[in-house]
């Protein structure tokens, strides 16, 4: 394609302090949301005829964390499928050769809300336990590609009214430095497991902690531990936890051991103080039942020593859980990642930039609208849910103001409740 009809594809708009230069075919953006790679917009896609959501990465390649960051997200994306796990629409860079490339768009299915903003709400248990199953599918795909998040967090789990739910971002870099990065962001640590605070080797439950903290997040509306710094986000964790067993302090290296050692001890409180009843809806015998469930669900998966925590997949066979339950969601095929050195590359600035620029490939996307050999239009991750899954339809929700709908649980007689509206 020749230069002059590249450039008539692409029209400029400021949107916040940033300019998004976009193909044509994307209009009506508004920004909805931004975070430490940018600004997200919503748009109208003209060509597949539905809303979208673009996320703009400005000059990914600028430094080693922002480019890993979105070279792996990139990769990663593409890679997976998996209705949990955003799908990834469109990629394209508005510059017209490699010296001249600065900027990536990341065109996404679009959701409603972030989960910072549901957990406002007051939910029931059908569409809390919903909510939770949904991250553990998402996560275990995630695991079964080899991927261990270790930053799950509400900003980047994103919900649509009908309660379905996806996760926005991959995480951690097993290589990357997780305390330094992004700035001048702050970085919310909040629902880092104690091995990744206290810097230990980790398995794949070390998200079953981030789990926990959001669903506990969800129960008492508000961050459960809410540390200013590393050093306070274990304070918090031992004033409410207790301080862990001599074991797990064998576990830490010498001068952590120290640090902790050190620390005031605590007792703790019981999962009956930390979480009682008043925060649940346990207005009737069945009610009662499920508010007991997600409490002891919470106390296996809140544990400080990740040998004495839940699975994922046993958080998944757990009373409050198990009743969504669906073989399809749950044990799908783990996608194959082609980049074994995903998390180990270290490049200069110009290496980063080929690479990434590579990976926008822009013109064959562009040219057909396919991802990965898939029509962009049925969305490259998503597939349909079977049908007892499906969940009423949602009520017509904008951005602004979503509704959350509950589904109702596999093989139960519960009747889905009536859509709460997020304030
Ligand atoms: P991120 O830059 O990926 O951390 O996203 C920042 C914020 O933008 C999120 O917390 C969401 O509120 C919003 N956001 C990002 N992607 C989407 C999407 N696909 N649909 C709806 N909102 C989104």
């Amino acid at each position: 394609m020749n230069r002059n009809k590249r450039e008539k594809e692409f029209y400029s708009l400021d949107v916040g302090d940033s300019t998004f230069t976009v193909l044509k075919r994307y209009q009506n953006l508004r920004p909805i949301g931004s975070g430490a790679q940018g600004i997200v917009c919503s748009a109208y896609d003209h060509n597949l005829e539905r809303n979208v959501a673009i996320k703009k990465l400005s000059r990914p390649f600028q430094n080693q964390t922002h480019a890993k960051r979105a070279y792996r997200e990139l990769v990663l994306m593409k890679c997976v499928n998996h209705k949990n796990i955003i799908g990834l629409l469109n990629v394209f860079t508005p510059q017209k050769t490699q010296e001249e490339f600065q900027d990536v768009y990341l065109v996404m299915e679009l959701m409603d809300a972030n989960l910072c903003q549901v957990i406002q709400m007051e939910l029931d248990h059908e569409r809390l336990s919903y909510l939770l199953y949904q991250m553990l599918c998402g996560i275990k795909h995630l695991h079964a590609a080899g991927i261990i998040h270790r930053d799950l967090k509400p900003s980047n789990i994103v919900v649509k009214s009908d309660c379905t739910l996806k996760i926005l971002d991959f995480g951690l870099a097993r290589t990357a430095a997780t305390g330094l990065l992004m700035t001048p962001y702050v970085v919310t640590r909040y629902y880092r497991a104690p091995e990744v605070i206290l810097g230990m080797g980790y398995q794949a439950n070390v998200d079953v902690w981030s789990i926990g903290c959001i669903m506990a997040e969800m129960v008492r509306g508000s961050v459960l531990f809410p540390g200013t710094d590393h050093i306070d986000q274990w304070n918090k964790v031992i004033e409410q936890l207790g301080t862990p067993s001599q074991e797990f302090l064998m576990k830490l290296n010498q001068s952590v051991r120290t640090y902790v050692e050190n620390r005031p001890r605590y007792a703790g409180y019981s999962f009956e103080k930390l979480f009682p009843d008043v925060l649940f809806p346990a207005d009737s015998e069945h009610n009662k039942l499920k508010a007991s469930q997600a409490r002891d669900l919470l106390s296996k998966m809140l544990v400080i020593d990740a040998s004495k925590r839940i699975s994922v997949d046993e958080a998944l066979q757990h009373a409050y859980i198990n009743v969504w339950y669906d073989p399809i969601e749950v044990e799908a095929p783990p996608p194959l990642i082609t980049d074994k050195q995903l998390d180990e590359r270290e490049h200069t600035v110009e290496e980063w930039k080929e690479l990434i620029y590579k990976e926008v490939d822009w013109e064959e996307r562009t040219k057909n609208g396919l991802i990965r050999g898939q029509p962009a239009s049925q969305g490259a991750a998503v597939s349909q849910p079977p049908q007892h899954h499906q969940p009423p339809s949602a009520s017509a929700a904008g951005v602004s103001d979503p509704t959350l709908s509950a589904p109702a649980p596999t093989g139960s007689s519960l009747e889905p409740a009536a859509a709460t509206t997020i304030a």
